[in-house]
Formats: structure tokens, C-alpha cells, sequence
């Protein structure tokens, strides 16, 4: 179900959309009472005027599944959403390529932290082969890590390949 999220200060439900890379900050109508809502888009913010007509003025409405909450933001003239831009951390706006490769980085390095944790992991799991007599399923385990690192290793080299090719 989706809710209408109104000013907290006087209940109007009409706002002004500010841009901002971190937050959604929506500005009453009638208040300037400003709510915040969590900007959830990667690399991309909300502008100022509704993308289809122009208008300033939205509704705003939070969803929830199981999952996540989401928000969407109708001009109350047309319905659409208002217009988005890509940016990157420092708020400079960039374009859709720096924007996948941006992700594409981010990607990389997460799964790079991942494999840092496995590395040691596997060692931390070594160690304990040499030193307890728990072989048959310690061996199994240090198995396991390690072809998890191998996949994790072509996974980084591919994504390395893709985003050396889309630059
Ligand atoms: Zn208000
Ligand atoms: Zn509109």
C-alpha cells in the first residue's frame, strides 16, 4: 500500500522537490517545512520541474514491500515523475558511461573486500589443519574457499575487461 507523506508541520501534501545527491529533500508548499527521504538511486538525483511538463509541484508516496521501501514522486499536473540527472560522490553531474563505471568500481570493490575476507579466512582455516586432527573436513572446507576465490578472482577480471572496454 502506498502512503501519501504530507508536511510534518501543517499537513500539506504539495511540495517542491530540491535537488540533492544524498537525500530527497521535498520542501512544503506551504510551510517550507522540509521532509527527508532517502535518496535510494545510484549516481543519480531528482531535479527541480516534473520531466514531462515543467510543473514544480509534487505528491509524494512511500511504498513498502517485504523488501525494501520505495518512493515515488507524481507532478500534480501530469502524474510524471520529475526529471533526474546522473552525478557522481562529489555532486558533479556526469554521464550514463562515467555513471556504469562508477558502479562498475564500486562492484569490484566490494567483491575485492569479499575476497580479502576469504583469504584470510582460508589461512586462519590452514592453520587450524596443522595444528587440530580435523583433517577430512577442514581440507573440504580450505577446498571450498579456495574455489570460491578462484570464481571471485575471474569475476573481478571480467568486470575489470567490461568496464576497460565501456571506458
Ligand atoms: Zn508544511
Ligand atoms: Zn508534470
Amino acid at each position: 500500500m502506498a502512503r501519501t507523506i504530507s508536511c510534518k508541520n501543517c499537513g500539506e501534501v504539495l511540495f517542491n522537490i530540491a535537488p540533492n545527491s544524498k537525500n530527497i529533500e521535498c520542501i512544503c508548499d506551504k510551510c517550507n517545512a522540509i521532509t527527508i527521504l532517502n535518496n535510494d538511486m545510484e549516481y543519480q538525483v531528482y531535479e527541480r520541474y516534473c520531466k514531462n511538463c515543467g510543473g514544480q509541484y509534487f505528491k509524494v508516496k512511500k511504498s513498502q514491500n517485504d523488501f525494501k521501501e520505495s518512493i515515488s514522486i507524481e507532478c500534480t499536473n501530469c502524474g510524471q515523475g520529475p526529471g533526474t540527472h546522473y552525478v557522481d560522490k562529489e555532486d558533479k553531474t556526469i554521464d550514463r558511461g562515467t555513471r556504469e563505471l562508477l558502479i562498475m568500481s564500486d562492484e569490484i570493490n566490494k567483491i575485492k573486500k569479499e575476497l580479502e575476507a576469504l583469504r584470510s579466512r582460508t589461512y586462519n582455516l590452514e592453520l587450524d589443519r596443522l595444528s587440530v586432527d580435523r583433517e577430512v573436513s577442514l581440507d573440504r572446507d580450505v577446498k571450498r574457499e579456495k574455489h570460491r576465490i578462484v570464481d571471485l578472482s575471474s569475476e573481478i577480471a571480467s568486470l575489470t575487461k567490461k568496464s576497460r572496454k565501456s571506458k
